[in-house]
């Protein structure tokens, strides 16, 4: 045996056993855990703390994945992408270490990715030419001869440093350990970024990738003596190094510190936040009670310290990273955004004097109750929506173990869950007491705020034109034509194909491996109390997922936007009975967690929308009277007439709203171009897109000059969604259980329909009662309403014509805002234009993505990503790139992507691959819950089962004639295509004329 075990354990908070073991030869660390989950997860760590801020840990992460010995194609990765069954794959870099994980519920194909992971990690064909992609190299302008910057992570990390947020979390997190390597940019900062040469980025691989600063582990259903033998092969040819790499720790502050920086930005907004470092790793039970006051002090509307600063009026939502114990020491940050700059400084004062005020007067007793039961709650049901959980449970092991403590104590929080909760009992000011140790008494604190400068990004431009000129000016003309060359050696590289044999080495399932069908999910269709019941017998651990989902159809055209706010204002402005604190406790010691979506989607097979607005709750079984009672005092009592609450819940919104438009650029212009397109995505694009953003910022103005107005339109939203005809009761549990809790959810259903029509009542006599005293408002109002009425017919009725081909939406739609970066896309309505939908073009869209796009958006065109997307209902096929330094030559790309796959021979073990990805996507993983919402608006929609065999028979067939329809079909769509892009006003002033001149342009910040 070439391992020695350390420790055997059985760990009933994962239903696991987990063996820790050591390779006696290497040194290399394994933690083998063993279970009943399918869905079968491995990681490989390495810790990687940087010296600079290069990104040099960053660009690696990205380079070993470009091909190794075993496996000599360019990108491994992508083969992998295109052709596995994976639930997981990806890589990660984090301030001291660097994560290859791997997750898949088949066992052959979770073999072959293990396989590949430990090839590239551990033996990588890294050149030069790999480090000038992933990371930076010149690029000469063919016309002027100009030098600049490109690179995969140059421009990745460009895109961090654009996002305030994203700047200002790094900033509080690196200013609590100045002196250490948490101290640095482990992604890289951009300016930094150019000052890394090959030869220090390949000692830091020397340095760090070997099996003796490893840290191996394994999760699932799979068999365990396996995992030993695979492993001991893997790391035969090592011999055991000594690796200096444990990080090292801050001396303490003698006394706290402030720092200020600025980002580019227009109006008068900061951002400020206070940072503590906290406990070191080793101690669970104060890391776990800090976790839990962090919860108790800001996580729901009840927190008292989120409270305190929500309602001071002096920013718009919280800032700061909140808890963070992926680091040797524990952090946790806490401020605000959107700041009055001459303000900054009473969020400071504010912060300590609510911790002074609950360190001395004590904490809320329910929300101590409530937060704990909630923490609980989520320690045991481990919901890790569709990240693998054996992947959360890796991270959180590596938590302590990367430090050199005991994971699989790290997993056993259970005897420290009931040690807090005895001194909660027992009357102990626990959480009290350490408000006072770690915050209050703590001298290891910074103040960081970042103040807005419009000029920061014109600066920003011009020192690296300074430092690309004076590079330039430093250049002998031999090494000016040296790195033309090299430009031209890495072009004729990305160009070149893989060898047939080399893609040959990348292991593969065979469409054999594949089940035929598709997996059911168990859905049973009844009727409760007169409404629609859907059943999903499936095992939950005692957990009742409830979803109650009310049809939009009624719903008047003007109100459409507050569907995005009203989740929140039954959940957070209190009811009849209690306050919205109260309330919020309530939903904390009860439940698991009650919340709100909408479900905006094309049906099956037709143009109109499937229109949902969904409420969903879940509680232990023992619990669900409780949450039976929460949820009718929600939908029938809330209050919606507290003005001063509402404005923050808005303000809060918009700051969101405003803070996801450069992370999610590619999102939002994407479902702006499908709002042209579809009744489903122009909602969606009204509740959940730009639309929504300025909706919600003239609402904030409303709030102030038209109260009444706005609360009249929120109470008719909510009587026309709570009160609409038709609402599914949608139900996911063991069946046993389920029984015993029907009739008490039957009363609770019948309560519901009643005291809605009640409601309706009202509000109709209400409404004939306001009529009466005058003339002028109502009639007002009156005609607002038939304007808003015919305003709805009219948007539907362009939709359909648009579908048609008859109205011409604006050919490109440009979105400004302070991004250094692109998000551009492209929108073809190839069912509009007579092809008819068909599983096989998802098959063919699998392969651009992981070819042509990636290969012409992402490696050549230095972007951080470019894929497409291929709706089978409204038959819409749609570009988009994100992170991306060019806008005109991406829409280039997308437009030719129609030639690429009309030239295209495809091999045939590609197709293959690309048919397994594609059924990879369709099968991928859902936890319980999940299962039962898919199913849910499987039924809203009309997919039935035949339709999804339908698909999966077209998908499993797919030959190389339907990569040539979706070429013809693109260029028939052509006509009708649309684009839209959001990147910086500068960057649009640059565009040619041609595509400028009928462009519309729209100022988001
Ligand atoms: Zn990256």
């Amino acid at each position: 045996m070439s391992f020695t075990l350390i420790e055997e354990r059985s760990v009933p908070e994962i239903d696991s056993l987990a063996r820790l073991y050591r390779h006696d030869a290497t040194g290399a660390r394994f933690l083998s855990i063993i279970n009943k989950d399918e869905n079968k997860a491995f990681g490989i760590s390495l810790r990687t703390p940087p010296s600079r801020s290069d990104g040099v840990a960053h660009i690696l992460e990205h380079s070993v994945l470009c091909g190794s010995e075993k496996y000599p194609v360019k990108e491994p990765f992508v083969e992998l992408m295109k052709g596995s069954l994976n639930t997981f794959l990806n890589a990660l870099t984090y301030p001291d270490k660097t994560v290859y994980p791997v997750a898949s519920t088949n066992t052959k194909d979770f073999y072959n990715l293990v396989d590949v992971y430990m090839d590239a990690v551990l033996r990588p064909r890294i050149t030069e030419d790999t480090f000038r992609q992933e990371g930076w190299h010149y690029e000469v302008d063919p016309e002027t001869g100009a030098l600049s910057y490109k690179g995969v992570v140059f421009n990745e990390m460009k895109g961090a440093y654009s996002d305030p947020d994203d700047l200002h979390d790094d900033l509080c997190r690196r200013s609590l350990f100045p002196d250490t390597a948490y101290g640095l940019d482990s992604g890289g900062d951009p300016t930094v970024i150019p000052r890394l040469d090959y030869a220090t980025f390949k000692a830091f691989h020397e340095k760090y990738y070997h099996p003796s600063n490893s840290f191996i582990y394994y999760y699932g259903d799979d068999e365990p003596e396996k995992r030993l033998a695979f492993l001991d092969a893997w790391l035969a040819p090592y011999s055991r190094i000594e690796v200096a790499s444990l990080p090292g720790l801050q001396a303490p502050f003698a006394a706290p510190i402030s720092l200020t920086r600025t980002y580019e930005g227009t109006e008068p907004k900061a951002w400020t936040a206070l940072n503590w470092a906290l406990v070191e790793h080793g101690d669970q039970k104060t890391s776990l009670g800090l976790s839990i006051l962090a919860h108790i002090l800001t996580a729901t509307p009840a927190s008292p310290l989120r409270k305190a600063l929500i309602d001071s009026g002096l920013g718009e939502d919280l800032a700061g990273f909140g808890l963070e114990d992926s680091l040797r020491r524990g952090a946790w940050s806490v401020g605000l955004k959107g700041v009055r700059p001459e303000e900054v400084a009473k969020v400071e004062s504010l912060i300590l004097a609510e911790l002074s005020r609950l360190a001395e007067k004590g904490i809320d007793p329910d929300t101590v109750e409530a937060s704990l039961n909630t923490v609980e709650f989520a320690l045991r049901e481990k919901n890790t929506g569709r990240f693998p959980r054996g992947l959360a449970v890796m991270l959180e092991a590596l938590n302590e173990w990367l430090y050199d403590e005991n994971p699989i104590e790290a997993l056993s929080f259970g005897a420290s869950l009931e040690a807090i909760k005895k001194d909660v009992a027992a009357g102990e000011r626990y959480f009290e007491a350490l408000i006072r140790a770690w915050f209050l008494d703590n001298p290891h604190r910074s103040t960081v705020t970042i103040l807005p400068d419009p000029e920061e990004g014109k600066r920003r431009q011009a020192a690296e034109k300074a430092e690309l000129d004076a590079a330039r000016a430093g250049m002998s003309e031999a090494e000016f034509e040296d790195i033309k060359a090299a430009a031209r050696r890495l072009h004729d590289l990305q160009e070149a194909p893989d060898s047939p044999e080399a893609l040959a080495s990348i292991p593969s399932l065979s469409l054999s491996d594949l089940p035929k069908e598709p997996a059911r999910i168990p859905s049973e269709k009844g009727e409760i109390a007169s409404s629609t019941l859907l059943f999903h017998d499936l095992p939950t651990s005692s957990i009742l997922y409830l979803d109650l989902a009310f049809p939009l159809d009624g719903l008047r055209d003007d109100l459409v936007p507050y569907i995005g706010l009203l989740g929140r204002a039954l959940l957070e402005m209190g009811t009849d009975a209690l306050d919205y604190v109260t309330m919020s406790q309530e939903i904390g010691k009860h439940t698991g967690g009650i919340g709100a979506t909408a479900v905006l989607t094309t049906k099956w097979r037709r143009k109109d929308a499937a229109a949902f607005f969904v409420v969903r709750g879940k509680a232990l079984r023992e619990k669900t009277p409780k949450l039976f009672e929460l949820l009718e005092s929600v939908l029938l009592g809330a209050k919606l007439d507290n003005k001063e609450r509402f404005k923050q819940i808005v303000l809060e919104e918009k700051a969101q709203s405003e803070a996801s438009l450069i992370p999610s650029g590619h999102r939002l212009v994407g479902l702006r171009l499908l709002s042209h397109l579809t009744a489903a995505d122009s909602l969606s694009e009204r509740i959940n897109g730009i639309d929504q953003l300025f909706f919600l910022r003239r609402l904030a103005g409303r709030i102030d000059s038209d109260w009444e107005g706005v609360l009249a339109d929120l109470r008719a939203a909510k009587g026309a969604v709570v009160g609409a005809a038709g609402m599914i009761v949608n139900a996911t549990m063991e069946r046993e259980e389920f029984e015993g809790l029907k009739p008490a959810l039957e009363g609770f259903v019948a309560a519901l329909r009643q005291g809605s029509a009640a409601e309706k009542a009202q509000n109709a006599e209400a409404a004939e009662g306001a009529k009466a005293p005058g003339e002028a408002a109502p009639n007002a109002a009156a005609a607002q309403n038939a304007a808003a009425a015919q305003n709805a017919a009219r948007s539907m009725a362009l939709v359909g014509a648009a579908r048609g081909g008859l109205l011409v939406p604006p050919a490109l739609e440009l979105f400004a805002a302070p991004s250094q970066v692109n998000f551009v896309g492209k929108a073809y309505p190839m069912a509009a234009a007579g092809a008819a939908p068909s599983g096989a073009f998802l098959v063919a869209k699998k392969y651009l993505d992981t070819t042509f796009l990636w290969e012409k958006v992402r490696v050549q065109g230095g972007a951080y990503g470019g894929f497409s997307m291929y709706d089978l209902n409204s038959g819409i096929f749609v570009f988009l790139s994100y992170r991306d330094p060019n806008l005109e030559k991406t829409l280039d790309i997308f437009a030719n992507a129609s030639t690429y796959l009309a030239a295209l021979d495809i091999p045939k073990e590609e197709l293959t691959r690309a048919i397994i990805g594609t059924i990879g996507g369709v099968d991928s993983y859902l936890l319980p819950d999940a299962k039962g919402f898919t199913s849910l608006v499987h039924y809203m929609t009309g997919y039935t089962y035949e339709d999804r065999q339908a698909m999966r028979d077209q998908i499993l067939a797919a030959s190389p004639e339907d990569f040539k329809a979706l070429a013809t079909s693109l260029s028939a769509a052509q006509p009708l295509s649309i684009a839209g892009a959001l990147g910086s006003k500068q960057r649009f002033e640059s565009l040619p004329k041609a595509l400028i001149e009928n462009a519309k342009i729209l100022t988001l910040m």
